[in-house]
């Protein structure tokens, strides 16, 4: 899919609308736009990448900053001590809709477990 039709390319560059949490050079967050729970937010890296399965080895510092960020998101949304789940869908079968990879940081109510 190329950048210009891509929904979270047009959000990271300022084209789209959303509740942007924290926008940086190389990650966006912003609020989902159907939350499933009181605090649902996407942590996105702002260069596409459709998903996990792109991902390569230079990446890596691109990941860890993501799971920075998500407990930065923690502690702002004041969940870091009752706790969150940060959720990756990928491909059909995980249930991925949008083909621009993204992390799903839920908290604010109870969890379940295993997941649907
Ligand atoms: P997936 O199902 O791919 O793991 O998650 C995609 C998520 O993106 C869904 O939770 C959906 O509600 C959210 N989403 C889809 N389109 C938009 C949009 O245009 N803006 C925002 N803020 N969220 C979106
Ligand atoms: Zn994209």
């Amino acid at each position: 899919m190329s950048a210009e039709s891509c929904t979270f390319c047009r959000i990271a560059s300022g084209e789209a609308p959303a509740i942007i949490v924290r926008q940086g050079e190389r990650i966006i967050a912003f609020r989902d736009a159907h939350p499933v729970a009181p605090v649902h937010i996407l942590i996105v890296p702002v260069r596409h990448l459709a998903s996990i399965n792109e991902v390569i080895a230079s990446d890596v510092e691109l990941l860890g900053e993501m799971l920075v960020l998500a407990r930065d998101v923690a502690a702002r949304e004041g969940v870091d001590q009752t706790g969150y789940r940060i959720v990756v869908n990928t491909g059909r079968e995980a249930g991925q809709t949008v083909h621009h990879l993204h992390m799903h940081f839920l908290a604010g109510r109870q969890m379940s477990w295993p997941p649907g």
